[in-house]
């Protein structure tokens, strides 16, 4: 029972009052239990939808924050352009990446530059060519090597100045590219000192490429005002060099070589005293 009571002051009556807790629990209880039956069907309606659109706004952010995650490789930002956000927050963040993104390509790219190439003539420098010539000869790539070294030259910046000698630099690098096949490497090795790396190629390949190029330049007015020569020495690995050191020692003996014969010539190294004839049949 549920008793309530109560005096009545007028009367000085007390009043007690009984139900059966059956009588009045039980039916808010029905009433509660029925009207949660009517209700569960929207209860769970609206949750799968909460969910469904909770993971609608999540999806494109889980994506954006995969491929941020992932890398900032070319092949990224495109993908990373192409997907498809339907909402504001979600395009003003793909934006801003793709932005932030772009600019660190072109730092990137370009720092890189900076430090793979020399900036007088735009040819490879001296470092990236230690790393090349490191990376083929652990391979054991087949390749020739021509060093060469312009004649003359101090007399270009002693008549001329250092400027006509910086854009005869840059000519005969100029020069050099038009010569050389798409997968050399044209390399600035120091003051006017040039090497070419010349992958899957004999010495006698390698030596037509020289002597073509000395061909070019006698044929051609540099900026001095006076067509140039150069010596060069050539050697091949691994045919006549064990590793890189030994590689370019020997083409430098050649290059050395070729000025004590009088300049304006290429020779091939030779530390094995092997006869020409087999190198250049
Ligand atoms: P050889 O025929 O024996 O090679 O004589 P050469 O005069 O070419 O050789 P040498 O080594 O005596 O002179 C090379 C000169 O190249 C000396 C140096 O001042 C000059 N040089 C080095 N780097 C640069 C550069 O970047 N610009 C200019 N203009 N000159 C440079
Ligand atoms: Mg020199
Ligand atoms: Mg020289």
């Amino acid at each position: 029972m549920l008793a309530g009571f109560s005096t009545v002051e007028l009367t000085g009556w007390g009043v007690v009052t009984q139900t059966p807790k059956s009588v009045a629990i039980d039916s808010v209880d029905n009433q509660v239990i029925s009207m949660l039956l009517i209700e569960l069907p929207l209860i769970i309606s609206s949750m799968i939808i909460v969910f469904i659109v909770a993971g609608l706004i999540v999806k494109p952010l889980q994506n954006i924050a995969i491929i941020a995650e992932n890398s900032i490789q070319e092949s990224e930002m495109k993908e990373l352009k192409q997907l498809n956000v339907f909402y504001y927050e979600a395009l003003q963040i793909k934006n801003a990446l793709i932005q932030s993104f772009s600019f660190l390509h072109n730092q990137v790219s370009f720092l890189k530059d900076q430090s793979t190439i020399d900036p007088l003539t735009s040819l490879t420098n001296r470092r990236t060519l230690d790393t090349v010539l490191q990376s083929w000869t652990y391979q054991g790539k087949e390749f020739s090597v021509i060093m060469i070294d312009i004649d003359h030259f101090k007399l270009i910046n002693d008549t001329k100045g250092h400027a006509i000698g910086d854009e005869v630099l840059k000519f005969f690098s100029d020069q050099m590219k038009k010569v050389t096949r798409e997968e050399d490497i044209c390399c600035r090795f120091g003051g006017e000192e040039f090497l070419i790396l010349l992958p899957e190629t004999t010495v006698k390949q390698a030596y037509n490429i020289a002597e073509y190029f000395l061909k070019i330049l006698a044929d051609t007015e540099s900026p001095s005002g006076q067509p140039l020569t150069f010596s060069a020495g050539i050697a091949s690995f691994p045919r006549q060099a064990a590793n890189s050191k030994e590689l370019i020692e020997f083409a430098d003996k050649a290059l050395y070589a070729a000025k004590r014969a009088g300049r304006n010539r290429i020779i091939i190294a030779n530390q094995k005293n092997t006869p020409l004839s087999d190198f250049l049949s």
